[in-house]
């Protein structure tokens, strides 16, 4: 399976080779890996990682997932030692929307962790060579474009 977080890229990788190892265990040192990591535990419903990941003092109590937010895929725009920039896109309604965030990560117990971050949410405006946000693996330019 292909990781949800390299869905509709290029060249993607494998969930087993991408995230899922973070999923399993393994503690993510690099803050984009935590990221990627957080988006795909979105996706696959993953609510303890979710909850593992976030700062004690930010995390929501309960901590509870949409069930019917649909997640199409994970653009980071930029990456810092404690910090990333991204753009999530998911499906609403009929309507391609994305969620922008520069997400704040800090070290708590020797981990590095979600502390907060600053959204926005907008209508998707689709590049012509970049893959259709609809999923069908064809570029929007010969797909949802025409
Ligand atoms: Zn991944
Ligand atoms: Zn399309």
């Amino acid at each position: 399976m292909i990781c949800p977080c390299q869905n509709l890229q290029a060249n993607p990788v494998n969930y087993e080779k991408c995230c899922k190892p973070y999923h399993d265990g393994l503690i993510a040192k690099k803050a984009e890996a935590l990221m990627r990591s957080r988006f795909s535990a979105y996706v696959l419903g993953l609510c303890e990682y979710l909850k593992k990941t976030w700062h004690i003092s930010t995390c929501p109590q309960p901590l509870e997932l949409e069930p019917d937010s649909q997640w199409i895929k994970l653009d980071i725009i930029s990456v810092s030692n404690k910090q990333v920039h991204f753009k999530a896109y998911f499906k609403e309604d009929s309507e391609f929307k994305y969620l922008e965030e520069s997400s704040n990560f800090i070290q708590q117990d020797n981990k590095l962790v979600y502390l907060d971050g600053k959204t926005k949410v907008g209508t998707a405006h689709q590049n012509r060579n970049d893959f259709c946000l609809c999923g069908s693996g064809k570029k929007y330019k010969k797909c949802c474009a025409q």
